[in-house]
């Protein structure tokens, strides 16, 4: 039997992070994988869906650009084209993953994995069932979408994140189902298309893990794109005829109505991939692998990652709890810190957060002053004709310790890592008052919000 120091089972943004880590610190290192590498992040996930939000920002840009007094002919796209691109660029990346594991020597399993107790890991090939022995494993089997229990859904062809990259025509109309961080950045991907679009949330927001004045904010420009954004709304029944899908939804009052359209798109939130673990008496939190801060389950040897663990469920984080955990399986005591966690939202308005959020500066009860600076008279906001959007701060009051940042606006989600900067090194609002930022650009409003808050603005 094969033997390694470390196995890692799953190779997306947590797995491969992981294996490569481990590897770096001296491991012998195996890696499996049941389909390809770069997991949901990168074949279903973050990076095909930012490929074609740029094609959605290019589109509203070209729009634009006539009231700039830039004309073009009208606006054609090709479908074809745009999803070739975005294989392109899962590919370019996949290929860089693929480099970088051969590098490591990293031995990678294309099959699915099974662990036992003993750290055997059961991995069924194309041809034959091979099982390996790890003297450390590292779980990270990631997620795959959630399907609400609706009627009818069975006999609906609805899609998820999983299958709606693959569609090959643009269509006239899409209901999506959840109108979470996945459910807006389709929307506004379809809505550039020219497709129409609702969405039907259950709560009384969208994107409800974000801040409310964001929140707020994209709800009125997504609906300016004319997407029907119904909230307080149950889907309680689907059906179909013909090609023709029809979603029964259903207010507080118990009052339905009948949307009809020709694709759903169910983004209802995940769940985890949990067979790689069957045999394993592993410690559950709810659904999801329970772990300590050294990323270790409770099984002595065997760690997990990313999705798996629940929690953030963000390809950034799954990579850095990949290396703690490979740190850790090879002798190392290292803890995950998840005091700076960017959170960012592709729409356009960006979103993007970082640090705590109002919400949880209240829950913990610490003294603070919130500020907030529209970028109406931003510069270079205005330059861009880009002004929708805002910088909030929130400020504990003695020391002026920088406690959490929300931006939207455009290119926020590249600015935010200033502001994890900052609040890593525990900085204060006087500190980003110092800052000299550049002229002009949406990093100005830092140093205005920042101002604000001590009553000293200038353009405020
Ligand atoms: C549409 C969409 C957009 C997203 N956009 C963003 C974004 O912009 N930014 C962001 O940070 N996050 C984003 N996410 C979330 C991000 O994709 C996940 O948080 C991230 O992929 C989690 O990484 P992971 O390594 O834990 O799991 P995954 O990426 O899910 O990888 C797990 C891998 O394990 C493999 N596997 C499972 N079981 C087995 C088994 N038994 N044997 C072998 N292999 C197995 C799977 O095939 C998979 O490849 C997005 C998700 C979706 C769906």
């Amino acid at each position: 039997m094969d033997k390694y120091d470390v196995i890692v089972v799953g190779g997306g943004p947590g797995g491969y992070v992981a294996a490569i880590r481990a590897a770096q610190l001296g491991g012998r290192v195996a890696l499996v994988e049941k389909n390809e590498l770069g997991g949901t992040c990168l074949n279903r996930g973050c990076i095909p869906s930012k490929t074609l939000l740029k094609h959605a920002e290019a589109i509203e840009l070209i729009e634009k650009a006539r009231g700039w007094g830039i004309e073009t002919g009208p606006v054609t796209f090709s479908l074809k084209k745009m999803m070739a691109r975005k294989n392109k660029v899962i590919e370019t990346l996949r290929s860089g993953i693929t480099s970088l594991l051969k590098k490591g020597k990293i031995t990678v399993y294309n099959g699915e994995a099974s662990v036992n107790q003993q750290k055997h890991v059961s991995i069924q090939l194309a041809e034959e069932l091979k099982v390996i022995q790890g003297e450390k494993i590292i779980v990270a089997t990631g997620g795959r979408p959630f399907l609400p229990p609706i009627p009818g859904m069975n006999e609906v062809d609805v899609h998820t994140s999983d299958t709606i990259f693959n569609l090959t025509e643009i269509p006239k109309s899409i209901v999506i189902v959840g109108g979470g961080v996945i459910g807006v950045e389709f929307a506004s991907i379809f809505a550039s298309l020219n497709t129409e679009v609702t969405i039907v949330e259950m709560g009384n927001r969208i994107i409800p893990s974000e801040d409310s004045d964001a929140a707020k904010l994209l709800q009125k420009i997504l609906k300016k794109k004319k997407i029907r954004i119904l909230v307080n709304k149950k889907v309680v029944s689907m059906s179909q005829d013909g090609e023709d899908k029809s979603i029964v939804i259903q207010s507080d009052d118990g009052k339905t109505k009948k949307l009809l359209c020709e694709e759903v798109l169910i983004a209802a939130g995940r769940k985890p991939n949990l067979s790689a673990i069957e045999k394993l008496d592993i410690r559950m939190n709810g659904l999801y692998i329970e772990v300590n801060e050294h990323m270790e389950t409770n099984l002595e040897g065997i760690y997990a990652v990313g999705d798996i663990i629940g929690g953030w469920q963000l390809a950034h984080v799954a990579s850095a709890e990949g290396l703690i955990a490979a740190a850790n399986a090879v002798g190392m005591k290292e803890r995950i810190d998840y005091k700076v966690i960017p959170r960012c939202v592709y729409t356009s308005p960006e979103i993007a957060s970082v640090g705590m959020s109002e919400e949880q500066v209240k829950e913990r009860r610490i003294p603070y002053r919130v500020e907030k600076y529209s970028l109406s008279s931003n510069g270079k906001a205005i330059a861009m004709d880009e002004t929708d959007g805002f910088v909030k701060i929130m400020v504990e009051e003695q020391y002026g310790e920088i406690l959490g940042v929300v931006m939207a606006g455009a290119h926020v989600t590249e600015m935010i890592s200033q502001s994890s900067a900052f609040i890593y090194l525990e900085g204060t609002v006087d500190e980003l008052a110092n800052m000299i930022q550049p002229h002009p650009s949406i990093s100005e409003s830092l140093f205005e919000v920042a101002g604000a808050w001590k009553g000293m603005g200038i353009h405020t």
